[in-house]
């Protein structure tokens, strides 16, 4: 008997999106049935009570960096300098003198995203001529030991660019040949000075392992679209629709409602993602008008409680809360839509066999097929549960429950 329930299990009195009372039943990891809640039901098998609570596909941060966070750590003096090399710096001079050793720290900050339902995760790994592959090595360790309970993907990044300090560029093709799982790239402009040589040893690296490609763009105005442009120019020219990604790029969106017409007409052509985490500030991607035309967007939690910024504490959640704040949402549909970017609109960008959102009125990820992983939340509604942010969670991965009540299992 058992050989056919094995895999089965049923998640009962669940809302999907906040919709009606539900019995969703998985099969091998995936959603093989819902149907409407029947209390009288004595199912067998494993059963996961929902307690009618909303049902919704567990958090996809495509925006972390695991390396850099302290998380669990005490709280630490902001002492950052302004601007992306004074910032670097403030990280290279101090995080070895953590309370935690990178390892312990990486894993830790892994560990409360899970309990708080973030199950896909896209974290950068910092590869520069200071750390070498330290970092790196420790987010595949951090991987390794919750490899059953959160899918991740790596991205090597150059945080202090890739033509300042000698070697740069061959370690981040060693952290390649090591396994990352995408390039990363980073103010081709601004940072290194020389946005085409930046740019082609990026690409030329993405082409020679076969990888994606994900650049932090804080460039401003006029700079920062013409590294766009650049950046366009060689996805068309390699035939690297769909590989690549541009992360932050808030600035773009402020030189003129034309600019920002052409460029959303380029990145759906071109299927560029972007990822944001939500800024501060006046400049916000136009996460609307992105889901229209159909280009992947992301959500993400940057760096959290780091040496560059105090704020953020694992939870997705939040995170969506903040992304709704800044962007100013309050109809009930646009809050729903913040919470299919930081779920599904990520999933799409970490696999991009996972179809983008098609509009803000998409929500996706608790159907028939698609994988089951989730979180449950109580509200009631989703608008309500992303105002109230509840603890009364509980996490599921590929049809497993790993977290229950903000504690692992
Ligand atoms: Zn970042």
């Amino acid at each position: 008997m058992k050989g056919t329930t094995l895999n089965s299990s049923l998640i009962r009195n669940v809302r999907p999106w906040g919709g009606e009372a539900s019995d969703v039943t998985v099969t091998d990891g995936h959603i093989s049935a819902v149907a409407p809640h029947n209390p009288a039901a004595v199912p067998e098998g494993e059963v996961v009570e929902g307690r009618g609570r909303l049902l919704l596909p567990s958090f996809s941060d495509v925006h972390v960096h695991l390396d850099s966070t302290r998380l669990g750590l005490p709280f630490r003096e902001h002492t950052g300098a302004p601007g992306v090399w004074g910032m670097m710096l403030n990280d290279r001079n101090n995080w070895r003198n953590a309370e935690a050793t990178i390892g312990e720290r990486v894993e830790t900050t892994l560990r409360m995203m899970i309990e708080r339902g973030t199950t896909r995760v896209r974290s950068y790994a910092q590869v520069d001529v200071d750390c070498k592959l330290e970092r790196f090595e420790a987010v595949v360790a951090a991987r390794e030991t919750h490899k059953d309970r959160a899918d991740v993907k790596i991205i090597a990044f150059p945080q202090a660019g890739l033509l300042l300090e000698k070697g740069s560029a061959e370690l981040l093709e060693e952290s390649l040949k090591a396994g990352a799982d995408v390039v990363g790239g980073i103010d081709p402009c601004t940072l290194d000075r020389d946005p085409v040589r930046h740019l082609d040893i990026v690409f030329g690296l993405a082409e020679k392992y076969q990888l994606p490609i994900d650049i932090h763009l804080h460039e401003p105005g006029e700079l920062g679209l013409f590294s766009a442009d650049l950046i366009a120019e060689r996805t068309r020219a390699l035939g690297m629709q769909g590989n690549v990604t541009i992360s932050h790029g808030y600035p773009l969106w402020s030189v003129s409602e034309a600019h920002t017409r052409a460029l959303i007409e380029t990145w759906a052509e071109l299927d560029i993602s972007t990822a944001t985490v939500a800024p501060g500030g006046r400049h916000q991607p136009p996460i609307v008008q992105l889901a229209e035309a159909g280009v992947r967007v992301g959500l993400g939690e940057d760096g959290q409680r780091d040496y560059w910024s105090p704020y953020g504490n694992a939870d997705m959640l939040d995170r969506t809360w903040q992304l709704a704040f800044a962007n100013g949402f309050r109809a009930d549909t646009l809050i729903e839509h913040a919470v299919a970017v930081a779920t599904m609109g990520g999933a799409s960008i970490l696999d991009r066999s996972v179809p983008g959102l098609r509009s803000t009125a998409d929500r996706p990820g608790t159907q028939v097929s698609d994988v089951a992983s989730f979180v449950l939340v109580p509200g009631d509604s989703v608008a309500a549960a992303v105002m109230d942010r509840p603890g009364d969670r509980t996490v599921l991965h590929r049809g497993r429950v790993v977290a229950d009540q903000q504690q692992l299992l």
